[in-house]
């Protein structure tokens, strides 16, 4: 940064504003982010969280965007084996959709357009003999089983938001864009802390939009022009206790022609989703409504054996996907391909908007985004995070066994699933939480399930966790292990610590 003016403001801390910030800063350019909740707290967190070729979307013949996708699974479990890692998918054949030569196809394509190395290709199951078959209904006989990723979406926005950190970008939480001027050559951005409503001004030479479902809102609010190029579409998950012990996810069809996913989750848990449907309230609104619990409970009892109920049903999450409005007639023929669209005249500072994405293509947009950055404000570095591993995945994306069975070893006092969950979660960097502690008293108070003050205080330091939902929902899912009522307990802890990642820049 020079004379107080940031090469590149970032507004939105979701999956693509940290993934620019992370990409920026590490090719040089000074950055600023300011996220107006929470790091995740848009639709980056209420993903389907996987990070896939999109089987589907070649129907809609989507070939640039399949291909990007199918490419950076490998890429990105590479990046992050704490946090990503290859899922099989099994998908059974039903009489009255899709015929089979048709699924056949798209498979045969999906295993060889996007540079599969490591993941397994698809294979036919014998659903009267193969374990997949065993929670289905007895007439399904044959599947496809093929491969994709699965991914921690919210971890992986706050990694991404470390890394940058790290490198030297201010990340701000709880700070809301609310006025974007151009003055004397430069962007002069006015943004608000939402909490105490103090403002300040940040200069900066150009100004990414990546604000998500609000790209268009920022754009009418802060910035006054009047743009409709989004177009926002519900999707929402219902999670039940386990229902199958088989660790491959289900990938199955409804009769609409839509498909959805029932996923192994969090150990004791399925994930099932998701629905596809226009949306037109503020995203921050956005809950799952009784049409869709009932179309999602319908959808899987078509398949299960033990039919899916409510009564089984012990969360569900919604989110607003922030398509590119490209005129499709039906929510899910929009695209899923993002849009990059650069706002204002020449010689004027630019503004970059984002419309569109996935959670599996966010490297490679802000590959894509830092092009047109070096057209406007001049290259710095060269491309470099293919390959540059996030915080704690700092080891072999086959190395996961490895790391935690050394973790037992130097921290025997803790549980195998407490242990677990630490590298699942937090990789190499688990050590830092633990710190050389001798027994579990060291680790200090314990807020329910197997969440300690050791834990909280690592988060707070060290990924903006300012309040309990940040946690709970976010940071992980402790929510789903935990008593409600311990929620005071929690906020209080984290409000009583310094302001998250300002800590750490400061040492
Ligand atoms: P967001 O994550 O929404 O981030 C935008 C941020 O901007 C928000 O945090 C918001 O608070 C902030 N913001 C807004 N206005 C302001 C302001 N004025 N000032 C400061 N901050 C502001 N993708 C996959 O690859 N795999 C999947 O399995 C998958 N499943 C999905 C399932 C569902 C149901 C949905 C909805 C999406 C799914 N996606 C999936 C798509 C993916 O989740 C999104 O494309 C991605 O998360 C969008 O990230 P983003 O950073 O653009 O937006």
């Amino acid at each position: 940064m020079t004379s107080g003016v940031y090469d590149i403001f970032i507004a939105g801390g979701g999956i693509n504003g940290c993934g620019i910030a992370r990409d920026a800063v590490g090719r040089g350019y000074s950055v600023f982010l300011a996220e107006m909740k929470d790091l995740a707290s848009g639709t980056s967190s209420r993903a389907t969280k996987l990070i896939h070729g999109g089987l589907r979307y070649l129907e809609h013949y989507e070939f640039r965007l399949v291909r990007e996708s199918l490419m950076e699974r490998e890429v990105l479990w590479a990046m992050a084996p704490h946090i990503i890692w290859p899922l099989r998918f099994v998908l059974p054949l039903h009489k009255a959709m899709r015929p089979a030569w048709l699924i056949r196809l798209g498979l045969f394509l999906y295993d060889h357009i996007g540079g599969r190395k490591a993941l397994p290709a698809t294979k036919v199951l014998n659903l009267e003999s193969d374990p997949a078959g065993r929670p289905l209904k007895p007439g399904f006989r044959k599947a496809f089983e093929y491969s994709d990723c699965w991914v921690n979406d919210s971890r992986l926005v706050a990694l991404n938001a470390r890394d940058a950190a790290d490198r030297g970008a201010v990340i701000r939480t709880r700070t809301k864009v609310v006025e974007a001027r151009r003055e004397s050559g430069l962007w002069s951005i006015t943004t608000e802390d939402v909490n105490t409503g103090a403002k300040e001004t940040v200069r900066a030479r150009l100004f990414v939009n990546a604000a998500g479902p609000w790209v268009d809102r920022l754009l009418q609010g802060a910035v006054g022009r009047n743009d409709h190029s989004i177009r926002l579409v519900q999707g929402s998950h219902i999670i039940i206790r386990k229902k199958f012990a088989d660790p491959r996810a289900y990938f199955f069809q409804n009769n609409d022609g839509r498909i959805f996913f029932a996923i192994p989750y969090e150990e004791d848990f399925t994930l099932i989703g998701t629905t596809d449907q226009d949306y037109k309230g503020d995203p921050q609104n956005v809950v799952i409504s009784d049409a869709e619990i009932d179309y999602l409970c319908a959808g899987a009892s078509e398949y299960f054996a033990e039919p899916v109920t409510r009564a089984d049903m012990v969360w569900s999450y919604s989110g607003v996907r922030p398509l590119y409005d490209d005129g499709a007639s039906k929510a899910q023929e929009a695209t899923r391909d993002y849009v990059l669209k650069a706002d204002g005249a020449a010689g004027e500072p630019q503004l970059l908007n984002i419309f569109g994405g996935k959670i599996t293509t966010y490297r490679r947009l802000a590959e894509h985004m830092m092009e047109k950055i070096e057209d406007i404000i001049g290259k710095k570095g060269q491309p470099w995070t293919a390959g540059a591993k996030l915080p704690g995945g700092d080891f072999d994306r086959q190395g996961f066994d490895g790391v935690l069975a050394k973790f037992r070893r130097d921290y025997p006092f803790l549980s195998e699933a407490h242990a677990r969950r630490l590298i699942r979660l937090y990789g190499t960097r688990a050590w830092q939480i633990l710190r050389g502690a001798k027994s579990a008293a060291d680790l200090g108070h314990v807020f329910g399930a197997d969440l300690t003050e050791a834990e909280l205080t690592y988060l707070a330091d060290n990924e903006w966790a300012r309040e309990a939902e940040d946690v709970l929902w976010r940071r992980t899912k402790l929510g789903l292990k935990i008593e409600a009522a311990a929620t005071a307990e929690i906020d209080a802890f984290l409000k009583s610590r310094p302001v998250a990642g300002e800590h750490i820049a400061a040492q």
